[in-house]
């Protein structure tokens, strides 16, 4: 195993879901040495002149290294056209977005990773790699772009370059006095993982500023492209309800990569700022409500979760299907309004029982409705609230929310 691909295989282990350019800072930073360099002064907002050649040279380095690992397998356009049509749409829209970008002059070539992992990263030589795990969770064209105008922020702040430097400043002796600081006492054997975590721990300490710099720079580029920029919100809520459900994810003191609810106010903000309205539901393919008749009801339904059901009774006006119909509408409707669950309420008692959301009557439960439930109409309000609120959580489990 190379000592890159060990290195991956750390970050794998942390199932690391942010979007990273792990990759890059794996080899950049992996190797603090003691020699003082002056570390060159790279501005990503006034580049030297040389920048580009210097990055694509570093890139191609580790793009090579990277792909010789048997741990990568990518996927093969000329061997599978199904691969070629994914492939090509990727580079299409990264093209786009580099267009988009502060730095139109870098070429890209999109790679894809046949691995389950939600994860992707760029090199500096303009190879952006992207799992098939990440593009497999994707909702929509807009988030797709969001992950790749990401990585392309990275290349316009010029990271690899600036990390490159950073890394030249430190010296083992500083990395030393921090692990005796903190590992006081251990083994040797415990020194030897820990100094591991260590290096981790300054890779990821180097990433919080740089990942936030390009969440920032994606949603600039995306602002001028035809893709939504409410997509890096989206998918950044979709990251942090990873996040929640891998509790390994959790790295004590070195947990010092921003989450990605730091980065989901941050993506909002940045909207924000640009002046667009935010339109989650445009971005996150959500499901819709629709309507299904069966022999004694009408149901209300979202995917197989059922939300109301009212009783078919004859010659009642409104009908059973034109209250369904009713509630469904108003269930788009608010759903499409970013509805929150807390959002769903009931109100009355069982002579006026109701589900709400957002204070709009979505539905009144009649004594029938109540009896297909065999209960009381207040405890049909309150059963069609929860199964409401069971959409928001299945989607939050699907990561559609
Ligand atoms: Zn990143």
């Amino acid at each position: 195993m190379t000592r890159y691909s060990g290195e991956m295989q750390i970050w794998r282990s942390m199932r690391a879901v942010a979007l990273c350019f792990l990759g890059l800072v794996g080899l950049t930073l992996s190797y603090p040495h003691s020699r003082a360099s002056a570390a060159p002064a790279y501005s990503p907002d006034n580049p030297p002149p040389n920048a580009l050649p210097k990055e694509i040279e570093m890139g191609d380095k580790a793009a090579a290294e990277l792909e010789k690992s048997p741990k990568i397998k990518l996927l093969d356009p000329n061997k599978d056209p199904q691969a070629k049509v994914l492939l090509d749409k990727l580079n299409k829209m990264a093209g786009e977005l580099a267009k988009a970008s502060t730095r139109p002059e870098i070429k890209y070539t999109v790679k894809v990773i046949n691995d389950k992992d939600m994860n992707a990263f760029t090199l500096p030589n303009g190879h952006i790699y992207v799992y098939k795990g990440l593009i497999d969770a994707v909702a929509s064209d807009d988030e797709m772009a969001a992950v790749l105008a990401h990585e392309i922020g990275h290349n316009c702040r010029m990271h690899a370059l600036r990390a490159e430097a950073k890394a030249k400043k430190l010296s083992w002796v500083n990395v030393a006095a921090l692990l005796g600081m903190v590992a006081g006492g251990r083994s040797g054997a415990d020194m030897a993982a820990f100094s591991q975590y260590m290096l981790l721990g300054i890779m990821n300490g180097y990433g919080i500023e740089y990942e936030k710099e390009a969440d920032s720079a994606a949603v600039k580029e995306l602002v001028k492209t035809t893709y939504n920029p409410s997509a890096m919100v989206t998918l950044m809520e979709r990251f942090d309800q990873e996040e929640k459900r891998m509790p390994d994810m959790n790295l004590g003191i070195f947990q010092t990569h921003p989450t990605s609810a730091e980065r989901v106010a941050a993506a909002m903000a940045d909207i924000m700022e640009a002046g667009i309205p935010f339109t989650p539901r445009d971005v996150k393919g959500g499901q819709e409500a629709t309507v299904a008749e069966t022999l004694d009801r009408v149901s209300v339904k979202i995917d197989a979760v059922t939300i109301a059901e009212f009783a078919l009774v004859p010659n009642q006006t409104p009908s059973a299907k034109e209250r369904a119909q009713k509630a469904a509408q108003q269930v788009n409707d608010l759903l499409k309004a970013n509805l929150k669950m807390h959002e769903i309420t009931v109100d009355g008692d069982d002579h006026n029982a109701r589900l709400l959301a957002r204070g709009v009557e979505i539905a009144r439960v009649t004594p029938a409705d109540a009896k297909l439930e065999n209960t009381t109409p207040s405890l049909c309000a309150q059963k069609w609230r929860d199964g409401f609120k069971r959409i928001f959580w299945r989607e939050n489990i699907n990561g559609k929310l």
